[in-house]
């Protein structure tokens, strides 16, 4: 019998629907019906590929409230920031559509003949996407990779495979061929595994923990299979005294409660400069317990419940809701996987403030002056995001500079934005997505020489 996986809604612990996971047989004739549909698409003049995405963008924003409402109930997130992520879908799908045409190679001046350079589709890219943000990273990889003419087989988390679902449905309601963009629901060592392993796939791009990502490279080292890597973080707030500490501290919650603190650019180190971290904690409490926790169906909600059971023990594991706390939310009680927004006093050593708990957790951590600031924004394997708040340009520009991450943000929490680069410096990755590069990254860059003959009379 077909194994299948239970999707709850983590807010009210009610059944929402049952899944059937994905075999690898069920994988094999999915790569294989992929292939197909690749050749004819990668065949179609740039124009038409373009407009077939753009008809598949239109499908999605016909459908956003339908897609957001789905993402409320399948990973509890508030209503807001799933018509968010839905937006974002859309948005992508048209970013990336305006990309087919400009999809250019280049001309390099040699002697003796004309020399070109051509962006060949890979063929068929599996993605593997995580549970904290669905919708949005599934399409990191979906847009980009149709646009320069790959089919995708999408793996979902699972336990949020609906929206993926929908999304591939929508697809094929808007005109996209048969088999050019496939969702299969299934266990990670199973059908992902099996879709990692298999040489029909020319790329991975997987975004989801640390560990999970170095066994996919190590897989794909065996083929030399491209792979993109999209991994955890353990991102740094710096905030020195010379910064709008009112703002700051207004700001701080959004960088580590955001969807629960299920976020990989999470802020979750907040290093505070010695002489404004009593204020700094002052101007927090009250921000903190003001992110309105409940109901993810309430427009007005700001924080939902963690994704599952088993990963709220998981956060437990780091810090139980009993444990002593600088600061500490409220959450609703009954049903749902919910756990306060909890601040606490850290060593930079200590696991809390090393290990990515993936909740809403912060660690506060002191610091003398801007040397000592960017030593312990270092003190760390990952590489994904920070923030520094100063009101000092050259301050703020040394310490991005100095930071290694790939994504860093002054006076501000804003990481992702789909028109721009974004990945990890360290564990936190390997490559690139979104941004002016996305769709080449779906390529392999050809270079042609065509040698011109000489005139017959200088023979
Ligand atoms: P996970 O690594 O457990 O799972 C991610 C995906 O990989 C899921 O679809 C899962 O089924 C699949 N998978 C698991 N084992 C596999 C295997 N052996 N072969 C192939 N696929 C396998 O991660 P998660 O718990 O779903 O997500 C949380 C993690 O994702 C956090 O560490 C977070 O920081 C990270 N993340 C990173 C980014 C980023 O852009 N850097 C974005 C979001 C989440």
């Amino acid at each position: 019998m077909q194994e299948t996986h239970d999707i709850v809604n983590p807010a009210t612990e009610e059944l929402v629907a049952t899944v059937p996971a994905a075999t690898p047989e069920d994988v094999d004739a999915a790569v294989r019906r992929a292939a197909g549909a690749q050749h004819r698409w990668a065949a179609l003049a740039p124009g038409d590929r373009a407009r077939q995405l753009r008809r598949f963008a239109d499908a999605v924003d016909a459908h956003l409230e339908e897609l957001a409402q789905l993402e409320v109930r399948e990973a509890g997130h508030p209503v807001g920031n799933a018509r968010w992520e839905a937006g974002n879908v859309r948005d992508l799908l048209e970013y990336a559509a305006g990309g087919v045409e400009r999809l250019t190679g280049a001309q390099i001046p040699v002697p003796g003949g004309l020399d070109v350079t051509f962006h060949e589709p890979l063929g068929v890219v599996a993605v593997i996407a995580p549970w904290n943000f669905p919708m949005p990273i599934a399409a990191w990889g979906l847009a980009p990779a149709l646009a320069a003419g790959n089919a995708v087989v999408l793996k979902p988390a699972e336990t949020t495979p609906l929206t993926a679902l929908r999304l591939a449905a929508l697809a094929l309601e808007a005109g996209l061929p048969e088999g050019l963009f496939q969702v299969l629901p299934g266990a990670g060592p199973v059908a992902g595994d099996a879709l990692v392993r298999h040489p029909g796939v020319a790329k991975v791009v997987f975004t989801g923990s640390t560990a999970v990502g170095r066994s996919i490279m190590a897989t794909c080292a065996e083929q030399v299979k491209r792979v993109t890597l999209e991994l955890g973080g353990k991102s740094p707030n710096i905030v020195f005294a010379d910064a709008d500490i009112e703002r700051a501290a207004a700001a701080a919650p959004d960088s580590f409660l955001d969807n629960t603190g299920q976020d990989c650019c999470a802020r979750s180190r907040v290093l505070v400069q010695r002489s404004v971290h009593d204020r700094f904690l002052e101007l927090l409490e009250p921000a903190v317990k003001s992110f309105t926790v409940g109901d993810p169906t309430d427009p007005a909600t700001r924080m939902g419940p963690l994704i599952s059971a088993t990963h709220r023990e998981r956060v437990r594991s780091y810090v139980p809701e009993s444990a002593p706390a600088l600061i500490r939310g409220e959450v609703p009680s009954g049903k749902g996987y919910w756990y306060p927004a909890t601040v606490l006093e850290a060593a930079p050593g200590d696991r809390v403030a090393v290990e990515e708990v993936f909740g809403p957790v912060a660690v506060v951590i002191p610091f003398e002056d801007e040397a000592e600031a960017v030593r312990l924004a270092n003190a760390t394997d990952y590489g994904l995001s920070g923030s520094v708040w100063t009101r000092d340009v050259s301050r703020a520009l040394r310490v991005s500079r100095a930071v290694a991450a790939g994504n860093l943000s002054v006076n501000s929490h804003s990481s992702v934005r789909y028109w721009t680069p974004f990945g990890g410096f360290k564990r936190s990755g390997l490559g690139r997505e979104l941004g002016p590069g996305a769709l080449a990254a779906f390529t392999e860059t050809k270079n042609v020489f065509v040698a011109i003959d000489p005139l017959e009379e200088s023979k």
